[in-house]
């Protein structure tokens, strides 16, 4: 019992410490980590890039102190499949090949990841850890500290990274974006392996919190979907927002929603944007609805009504704003 507790407390402790500003992983080994990103054209820096990525793979197979780990994880059937191959120096690759039902990719990922850093530093004479994969974004959640739903297996990743950091001063992670498209010959390799792997569930199987959350998600946005289609719920004042190629703005629960992001940081704002949005503003040509007597051209002057269009996209007034 007393071994269960310890158990218990030491893995609060570690939970904490990698929540407690001062005593975080990205306070005290900020230098330790790095992304390295590439651009998403093939223009100039993206060959380059890869040419790094070339360079790095000979390096790392002639040093004896660095491991390249090469990761990728994709979802098909609902079955998370992740794949990473760790290259040592003079050993043989490391293999591994995770699935899971009902699990979000990014869970997947960084279960992967996880799993090569412990792989890696139980070679005690490694120092440098180089991980390539398709999913940077999921790497840069390890050291994201906002609140998200991954955080149980960013701290434990971020635990197992302190020991690492602290057991050498020159001990480092970094983390290498490498696209599918680039089709780069070690990354085609593990995508290559990962895509012949067909498994199918024979049994009835549990869903992830994150899994379900998103699922339920999917269905209420398909929901309202349907219902500003089916019916005039939507009502005939409700303003399509549109993105920079002029589509509608398609509708999102998650990920702060596709609007909410651009004004949802400032209380007022949002009143304000919600209120053009369904046309429910303190502007003339909502008072016309109320009062028709009354004067309600625009007071530039130029325009016999002072409409949420005019204002909006025409207005010399508002527009310099
Ligand atoms: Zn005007």
């Amino acid at each position: 019992m007393n071994n269960y507790f310890n158990e218990v407390f030491s893995s609060f402790v570690s939970f904490h410490l990698e929540f407690s500003p001062g005593h975080r992983v990205i306070d005290i080994f900020s230098s330790c980590f790095s992304f390295y990103l590439s651009s998403k054209c093939k223009d100039n820096n993206f060959k380059a890039h890869i040419q790094q990525l070339d360079n790095l793979v000979i390096e790392s197979l002639s040093i004896f102190s660095h491991t390249l780990v090469i990761t990728d994880t994709s979802i098909k059937n609902n079955i998370a499949t992740s794949i990473s191959h760790t290259y040592i120096h003079n050993k043989p690759i490391i293999k591994a090949l995770y699935h899971a039902v009902n699990i979000m990719s990014t869970k997947a990922e960084l279960f992967t990841i996880r799993y090569s850093i412990n792989q890696a530093t139980n070679f005690n004479d490694v120092l440098k850890i180089i991980i390539v994969t398709n999913f940077i974004h999921t790497a840069k959640k390890i050291f994201n500290l906002t609140s998200h739903s991954f955080q149980s297996y960013a701290a434990s990743i971020l635990n197992k990274l302190r020991s690492f950091f602290f057991h050498h001063q020159e001990n480092v992670i970094e983390f290498w974006k490498c696209p599918s498209y680039s089709n780069w010959p070690l990354h085609k390799v593990v995508d290559k392996e990962m895509k012949s792997f067909n498994l199918i569930p024979l049994f009835s199987c549990k869903s992830s919190w994150d899994f379900s959350k998103k699922k339920e998600c999917d269905n209420i946005a398909n929901r309202w979907r349907m219902i500003f289609q089916a019916s005039d719920l939507k009502g005939k004042h409700f303003l399509d927002l549109i993105d920079s190629n002029d589509n509608i703005i398609e509708l999102l629960y998650i990920k702060d929603s596709s609007w909410l992001k651009f004004f949802g940081h400032f209380n007022s704002l949002c009143i304000r944007a919600s209120r053009a949005i369904i046309n429910h503003a303190l502007i003339n040509e909502y008072r016309l609805r109320f009062f028709p007597k009354e004067e309600f051209s625009c007071s530039c002057g130029l325009y016999p009504i002072e409409t949420r269009c005019h204002i909006l996209y025409e207005c010399r007034w508002f527009n310099e704003y």
